[in-house]
């Protein structure tokens, strides 16, 4: 329930207000405003409507949200929200581009990737320390070992740095060396990760799950927003359909309902949605004219030999290019990069 309070109304009537909504054991989100307070009240709406709450002092409307996600819908926060992440300002008029390795497999190569990427144009520098592997024979990424070599590598290329976290006792660590965390389509809906995660003020990349629809997308970074922590920044990075062309099918049209659902940052990875390196720039193309915030593109140095998902993982060369295209595409809907 949305409470939309008068101009003038006083600070007694707004305390007063707020009291008897936290009184039926509702919690209360306060938005002062220069011209209005809105007060959030989040929980069983079905206690509220037995109270006349347009007749309170001070109270000018009374709207329910009629969706089942609440803080992250557009209804209760109708202004984009604007995630800054040391001057990297997501969700903004600024598309921000997140490259760098699938997986962290040396300092060396990391390093060299983050320097690359970040002369191309890249504003963050991505890689995993953590793989969430479909074979557990299969690489599993450096641990606590490649969370240093990352940090290191955007200290000197001067980019912020994501990487996926898996585990919650992990949560620690990663925030000490990390500036977003990453939550990866397989842990979409590991609801006591996302309310641990919902307890640090760090911003989130929670990318949406193999088979979730947008409602449960949305559900999923509801989840995060009700433990305090709302800077998130949603993820379309395909889903599973009966095609085996592509790895998955990314769901370009997922970016204009989200954006019109809920005031959070989209961003688009086309890398994991096609798995195929020679798709990447025109899905990179396509996220930007539907409205993303910004991309997540793999890059390595060497594909071939890459430890994971070569086959979707850009040259530096290739990047570059790609990073020249983005730009006039970018321009063409008004928005910079
Ligand atoms: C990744 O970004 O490295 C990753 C594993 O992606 P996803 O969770 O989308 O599969
Ligand atoms: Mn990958």
């Amino acid at each position: 329930m949305i409470i939309v309070l008068k101009p003038d109304a006083s600070e007694e009537q707004i305390r007063h207000m707020v009291e008897k909504v936290k009184g039926l054991g509702l919690s209360v989100h306060l938005s002062k405003g220069a011209e209005r307070s809105i007060i959030g009240a989040i929980g069983d709406e079905a206690l509220l409507t037995s109270i006349p709450l347009e007749t309170f002092p001070g109270v000018e409307k009374v709207m329910p949200i009629l969706k089942p996600y609440k803080l992250v819908s557009r209804e209760f926060q109708q202004e984009n929200t604007v995630i800054d992440v040391k001057g990297v300002k997501i969700g903004g008029n600024e598309i921000q581009v997140i490259a760098g390795p699938c997986s962290i497999e040396n300092a060396k190569n990391v390093l060299e990737v983050a320097m690359e990427v970040k002369k191309s144009g890249a504003t963050i520098l991505r890689g995993g320390a953590f793989k969430p592997r479909t074979s557990p024979y299969d690489f599993q990424g450096l641990g606590a070992e490649g969370l240093e070599y990352l940090k290191a590598a955007g200290k000197e290329a001067q980019l912020p740095v994501i990487t996926e976290i898996m585990d919650p006792r992990d949560l620690e660590l990663i925030c000490e060396n990390a500036d977003i965390i990453q939550v990866g389509a397989r842990n979409m809906q590991n609801f006591m990760l996302l309310k641990e995660i919902g307890k640090t003020d760090k911003p989130v990349l929670l990318k949406r799950g193999l088979c979730a629809t947008i409602k449960e997308f949305l559900m999923s970074a509801e989840y995060i927003a009700s433990q305090g922590n709302r800077k998130i920044i949603l993820c379309e990075r395909g889903i599973r359909t009966y095609d085996t062309e592509t790895r998955n099918t990314l769901d370009l049209s997922a970016v204009p309902v989200i954006k019109s659902l809920s005031h959070l940052p989209v961003v688009v990875d086309p890398s994991h949605a096609v798995g195929k390196w020679s798709l990447v720039a025109a899905m990179s193309k396509a996220a930007i004219a539907a409205g993303a915030d910004g991309l997540m593109i793999e890059v390595h140095a060497n594909p071939e030999e890459a430890l994971c998902d070569g086959a979707q993982s850009l040259k530096p060369r290739k990047f570059d290019l790609l990073m020249k295209e983005l730009k006039r595409i970018a321009n063409a809907v008004d928005r910079d990069i």
